[in-house]
């Protein structure tokens, strides 16, 4: 990947800028810091490697040059996404589960925005808010995702398995340029209908763990155990527990785990 091909293979998405960096310390703090000055909606930031990629939850994310693509999109929300925020990272990980279906791959989504292929977690999504006092100034969307093997932590590093797209495609990816192009090509086509039921159907129906036993944890501890159920009207999540009561999980620094 270099800058000139990656402007080419984007050119026809009329993205709103691009920033290409061969190396930096995290795309969505570099976003952040163009998000609170000139950066228009829809301005991409993207790199080849990061030194300090963030997860959520102040976690690492892993990002070796030359094997993965880390990209943060920055967004000016108006009306229609300021009434669906909780929904924006479910858009990214249905435009990045989008891609893999694209490549032969049958992906899942682990609420709310992970995307697995065979159990694994291949890509990661990372959303984070520029405020202006009380108001949304911008939302910027990082995504990393895994190309080949070697883009993947070492074991200890991993909460939950990890794996490329090369792992789950069982060849090698097409080259990271027509990945991004894939996945942004999906989220611009989903983002007007972010409020769409039908957006909430397709996010549904690739989650995975439907009807399993999920455990939902904010921080080390437990917040709930249940069926997982599916998608509730705002992207929340809905788990039904051992009472047979209906829970709903908000969108928010939690993550799901299979329930042992
Ligand atoms: P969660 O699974 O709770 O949503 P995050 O999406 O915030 O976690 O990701 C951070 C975690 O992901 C890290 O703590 C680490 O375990 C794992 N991780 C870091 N880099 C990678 C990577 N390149 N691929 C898969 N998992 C990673």
């Amino acid at each position: 990947m270099n800058e000139e091909s990656l402007r080419q293979a984007l050119a026809h998405l009329n993205l709103g800028a691009i920033r290409y960096f061969d190396s930096v310390g995290s795309t969505n703090a570099e976003a952040l810091d163009w998000a609170g000055k000139d950066a228009p909606h829809l301005a991409l930031v993207i790199a080849d490697e990061q030194t300090s990629g963030r997860g959520r939850l102040n976690r690492k994310w892993f990002t070796p040059r030359g094997s993965a693509i880390a990209a943060s999109l920055i967004l000016r929300p108006g009306a229609s996404l300021r009434s669906h925020f909780s929904r924006l990272a479910g858009l990214a990980a249905l435009a990045i589960a989008s891609m893999c279906r694209e490549l032969g791959a049958e992906p899942q989504i682990k609420w709310p925005n992970d995307v697995l292929i065979n159990g694994k977690k291949i890509a990661g999504v990372l959303i984070e808010t520029v405020w202006a006092d009380e108001d949304v100034e911008a939302l910027v969307v990082g995504m990393g995702v895994n190309v080949l093997r070697e883009a993947l932590p070492p074991a200890e590093a991993l909460l939950f398995p990890a794996a490329s797209l090369q792992d789950g495609l069982g060849k090698l990816p097409p080259a990271r340029e027509a990945i991004l192009e894939s996945i942004l090509r999906h989220f611009l086509a989903w983002l007007p209908r972010l409020g769409t039921e039908k957006f909430l159907q397709t996010w549904d129906s690739l989650l995975a763990f439907h009807g399993a036993r999920v455990e939902i944890r904010a921080g080390e501890e437990a917040a709930a155990v249940g069926e997982l159920l599916g998608l509730g009207a705002d992207g929340d999540l809905q788990l039904r527990d051992e009472h047979d009561r209906i829970i709903s999980i908000r969108y928010g620094d939690v993550s799901l785990r299979p329930a042992a």
